[in-house]
C-alpha cells in the first residue's frame, strides 16, 4: 500500500482538481484549502476535506505556515504544490520535510539551484549540456552587460535570474536598447521575484520552444516522456502546446530527450520535472531552464504516452520506484492543449472575470477537459485568468487539427469572454496547420485577435435551417 494516505492540495483551480482526481483513483484522501474568494471553487467541492485559509490579505495560497498547519491538523502525510504559488519555493519544500510531510517534488536544494537560472546554466555547462551563450553570472550594472552583449552578439535577451511565468524578459537589439532595458528588467525582477539579479543571453533567432518531460525516482532511475512544442506563445507565455513536436526529426528528438536526461542526472533530480530548450533555425538545441514542478501542459504528454504523471509523482514522493523504464515508454499520435483563459482577445486580452452563465464540456473521442469552472461559477478576480484546458488527442496530425476544431466549437463557456475563438483562429491559420512555426508566430499575426469572424456561427445556420424547415412544414 502507498505510504501516502492523505494529501494536502496546496493549490487552487484546475490543477487542484487534477490532483484531487489522482487521489481519488489512488485511494488517497484529498485535503483542499481555500481562500474566502474561493469558497465556491470546484476544488473545494471535489476534495474529500476542505479547510479555509482566510482572506487573500493573509497570504492566501502563498501562506506556507497556514498551509502546513492545515496539513498537520488534518493529518496529511504529503503535500502537492501544483504549479505557480509555492511549487518552486525551496523554503516550502524544506518546511514540509522538516515537519515530516512529504513534499511532492524534488528536494529544496535542487529547487533552489534550478530556480536560479544562472546557477542552472553553470550546472548544465559542467554537465556538457549546450546552453544559450551568455553571461557567466549576474550583471552588476549596464557597464558590465555591454561587453558581454558585444561578445555574444546582438540581439540579446535580458532576463530575471529568478524569473518565471514569462515575466522579466526583454529583447535588446543594440547597445541603446540594452541601456534602456537594463533598469526596467531589474525593477521587474525586484517587483515580481524579490531579487535584483539579472543576466543576459544571446537571443536565439526564430526560436522554437521545445521542452522535455522528465520522471526520476530515488532509486537512480531517470526517464524522459518525450517532448512538447510550446512555440505558440504570447508575450513569452504559452498558449497552445503540442506533443510531440511536429517539427522535429527523429534524430533531433533523440538528441534533445537524451540531453534532458543528462541534465536531470547531473543535478540528481527526483520527481517530475521539465527541461526547457530553444531550438534555432538550423536545428541546434540550447538549454534554457529547468522547471522543478508539474507543468500546466503535462496532460498532452499523458495523452501520447498513457503515463499518469501525477500518480508517478506521488509514488516517487513515497519512495517507490517508477513503474516505467525508458524502454516501456512509447508514444502514440499527437496531442494539443489549448489554455482557456477568461480574457478578451479583442481587447488586448483584458481579464474577463465574472459569472459563467452556462458551461458545456466537450466530449467525444480523444477529448479531455481539465477545468475549474461550472455553470453558475463566479470567476474571482484575484487569480490567474486560466480557467480550463482543452486537451485533444488523435492518431495523426491532420485528424488532430480536425478534432481540435470540432472540440473548440463543441465547448461552450458563456458569461465571460474567453480565448476559445482566438484558439480557433490560430488553429485555422494555414501556417499553424503546417506544424512549422516559431515563437514569433503570435506576434506576426495580430489580425488573429479579431476573432468575431473566426468562428462561423454554425448554430445560427442550424436555427435558420430549422426555422425554414418548420415554415415549409417539413
Ligand atoms: P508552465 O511552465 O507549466 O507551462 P507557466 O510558465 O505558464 O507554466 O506558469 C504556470 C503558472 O505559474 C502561471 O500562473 C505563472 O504565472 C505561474 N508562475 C510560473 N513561474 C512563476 C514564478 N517564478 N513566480 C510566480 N509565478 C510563476
Ligand atoms: P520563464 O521562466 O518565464 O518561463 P524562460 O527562460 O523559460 O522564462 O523563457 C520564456 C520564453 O521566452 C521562452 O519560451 C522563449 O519564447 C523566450 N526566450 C527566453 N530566452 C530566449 C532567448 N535566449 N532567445 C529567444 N527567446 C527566448
Ligand atoms: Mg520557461
Amino acid at each position: 500500500m502507498l505510504p501516502i494516505r492523505k494529501l494536502l492540495i496546496a493549490n487552487r483551480g484546475e490543477i487542484a482538481v487534477r490532483l484531487i482526481r489522482a487521489c481519488a483513483e489512488m485511494g488517497i484522501t484529498s485535503v483542499a484549502v481555500f481562500t474566502d474568494a474561493d469558497r465556491h471553487a470546484l476544488h473545494v467541492k471535489k476534495a474529500d476535506e476542505a479547510y479555509s485559509i482566510g482572506p487573500d490579505t493573509m497570504g492566501g495560497y502563498l501562506n506556507m505556515h497556514r498551509l502546513i498547519n492545515v496539513a498537520r491538523a488534518a493529518g496529511c502525510d504529503a503535500a502537492h504544490p501544483g504549479y505557480g504559488f509555492l511549487s518552486e519555493n525551496p523554503d516550502f519544500a524544506a518546511a514540509c520535510a522538516a515537519r515530516g510531510i512529504r513534499f511532492v517534488g524534488p528536494s529544496a536544494a535542487v529547487i533552489r539551484s534550478m530556480g536560479d537560472k544562472v546557477a542552472a546554466r553553470a550546472a548544465m555547462i559542467a554537465a556538457g549540456v549546450p546552453v544559450v551563450p551568455g553571461s557567466d553570472g549576474n550583471l552588476a550594472d549596464v557597464e558590465a552587460a555591454l561587453p558581454v552583449a558585444e561578445k555574444v552578439g546582438y540581439p540579446v535577451m535580458l532576463k530575471a535570474t529568478n524569473g518565471g511565468g514569462g515575466r522579466g524578459i526583454r529583447l535588446c537589439t543594440d547597445p541603446d536598447s540594452l541601456r534602456r532595458n537594463f533598469d526596467r528588467v531589474r525593477s521587474e525582477a525586484t517587483r515580481a521575484f524579490g531579487s535584483t539579479d539579472i543576466f543576459l543571453e544571446k537571443a536565439i533567432v526564430n526560436p522554437r520552444h521545445i521542452e522535455v518531460q522528465i520522471l526520476a525516482d530515488s532509486h537512480g532511475n531517470v526517464t524522459h516522456l518525450f517532448e512538447r512544442d510550446c512555440s505558440i506563445q504570447r508575450r513569452h507565455q504559452k498558449l497552445i502546446e503540442i506533443a510531440p513536436s511536429p517539427q522535429l526529426s527523429e534524430e533531433q528528438r533523440a538528441f534533445v530527450c537524451e540531453a534532458a536526461v543528462t541534465a536531470a542526472r547531473a543535478v540528481k533530480y527526483e520527481n517530475a520535472g521539465t527541461v526547457e530548450f530553444l531550438m534555432d533555425h538550423d536545428g541546434s538545441f540550447y538549454f534554457m531552464e529547468m522547471n522543478t514542478r508539474l507543468q500546466v501542459e503535462h496532460p498532452i504528454t499523458e495523452m501520447i504516452t498513457g503515463v499518469d504523471i501525477v500518480q508517478e509523482q506521488l509514488r516517487v514522493a513515497a519512495g517507490l520506484p517508477l513503474r516505467y523504464r525508458q524502454e516501456d515508454i512509447t508514444r502514440r499520435g499527437y496531442a494539443m492543449e489549448f489554455r482557456i483563459n477568461a480574457e478578451d482577445p479583442e481587447n488586448d486580452f483584458l481579464p474577463s472575470f465574472g459569472r459563467i452563465t452556462r458551461y458545456f464540456a466537450p466530449g467525444g473521442p480523444g477529448i479531455r477537459t481539465d477545468g475549474a469552472i461550472y455553470t453558475g461559477y463566479q470567476i474571482p478576480p484575484h487569480y490567474d485568468s486560466m480557467c480550463a484546458k482543452l486537451i485533444c488527442w488523435a492518431l495523426d496530425w491532420d485528424l488532430l487539427l480536425a478534432r481540435a476544431d470540432r472540440a473548440l466549437r463543441d465547448i461552450g463557456v458563456y458569461g465571460v469572454k474567453t480565448t476559445i475563438p482566438y484558439h480557433l483562429a490560430i488553429l485555422n491559420h494555414p501556417e499553424f496547420r503546417t506544424g512549422v512555426f516559431d515563437t514569433g508566430f503570435i506576434g506576426a499575426h495580430p489580425e488573429l485577435t479579431q476573432v468575431h469572424e473566426a468562428r462561423p456561427n454554425r448554430n445560427l445556420a442550424v436555427v435558420i435551417a430549422a426555422a425554414l424547415a418548420a415554415h415549409h412544414g417539413l
